[in-house]
């Protein structure tokens, strides 16, 4: 490497020198006249060292998270890993996959073999959760970093009218929104049930709960009629919720009824369950304007 600095070179040099002298006369670099320096050399390293240590006693080092995805799944690398000749890396589940045992980044037709040196690196990355700051204590392995913050119940939630930036718990969220919004919203105790009234064109109303949780009733319109669903306002992911709601829908001859879990969500962004919800047709209502519907929502 091209070195311009002439300050440094000299000084190299006096050290090669004085190492080449300390030789000559048996003594260690450390010993002798340049014991001084060595010694600062060391002491330099060591505060080097420790300044680029982190608590955990690892090194902390910044890595492009796509460069350690599998370049199939494109999802975060899981030992036990696999490798074509070429040095393309792969998860076991899917190179046991492909067909013909051929890598599809370069076409070779060969078996993939096991890369223990880049599965070392993996097993030994460790992050804290990225919201440590909000109270999660969790030291997690590199695969388990993306999955985790997915579900963290400690990641901040997200007011859910527009244009409101507010973020917080879910009992902040809930004592924000009644202080600032609570205009736009129907009360309701769980396992008791209750009226509710909404446009056709209304994306979702707001439903704050007796123990300070926020739902939302969620109505995606469309061509044929309007979902309805309901949201929790929470983090822990979408499944596994612990709530069941339960919707109906009349009109002068029958009824349409949903029973279901309600799903999680953070920041509520626009997208709608896909696959469970009341689908109510678009002239099932007398109302060409409102929906009207009865909702019960229990807590597990
Ligand atoms: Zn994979
Ligand atoms: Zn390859
Ligand atoms: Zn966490
Ligand atoms: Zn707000």
């Amino acid at each position: 490497m091209a070195r311009f600095s002439f300050g440094e070179e000299e000084e190299e040099e006096n050290e090669m020198e004085s190492r080449a002298n300390n030789k000559r006369k048996g003594q260690s670099p450390t010993e002798g006249g340049n014991q001084n320096k060595s010694q600062k050399s060391a002491g330099d390293a060591e505060q080097l060292r420790s300044g680029i240590e982190d608590k955990m006693g690892g090194i902390s080092v910044t890595i492009d998270p796509d460069a350690l995805d599998c370049f199939i799944c494109c999802e975060p690398l899981r030992p036990p890993l696999y490798q074509c000749v070429n040095g393309h890396v792969a998860c076991r589940a899917c190179s046991i996959k492909l067909p013909q045992n051929k890598c599809p980044n370069c076409s070779q037709a060969i078996d993939f073999t096991r890369c223990r040196f880049l599965e070392k690196i993996i097993e030994s990355i460790k992050s804290p959760c990225c919201y440590s700051e909000h109270g999660c204590n969790k030291t997690l392995s590199y695969p388990e970093i993306f999955s985790h913050q997915e579900t963290c119940v400690h990641a901040p939630c997200f007011c859910p009218i527009p244009k409101c930036t507010f973020s917080g718990t879910p009992e902040k969220i809930s004592t924000h929104f009644r202080s600032h919004h609570e205009s736009s919203a129907i009360d309701f105790q769980y396992g008791k049930q209750f009226k509710a009234s909404l446009a056709k064109s209304e994306p979702y109303i707001v439903l704050p709960s007796e123990n300070g949780l926020l739902f939302l009733l969620l109505n995606d319109k469309h061509d044929k009629g309007n979902n309805l669903s309901v949201a929790c306002i929470r983090p822990g992911g979408s499944t596994g919720s612990d709530f069941v709601y339960e919707l109906m829908v009349s009109n002068a001859e029958s009824s349409l009824q949903l029973k279901a879990s309600a799903i999680n969500v953070r920041k509520w962004e626009g997208v709608y369950p896909s696959k469970v919800f009341l689908l109510v047709p678009q002239n099932f209502c007398s109302s060409y304007v409102d929906i009207v519907l009865n909702v019960c929502i229990k807590s597990g």
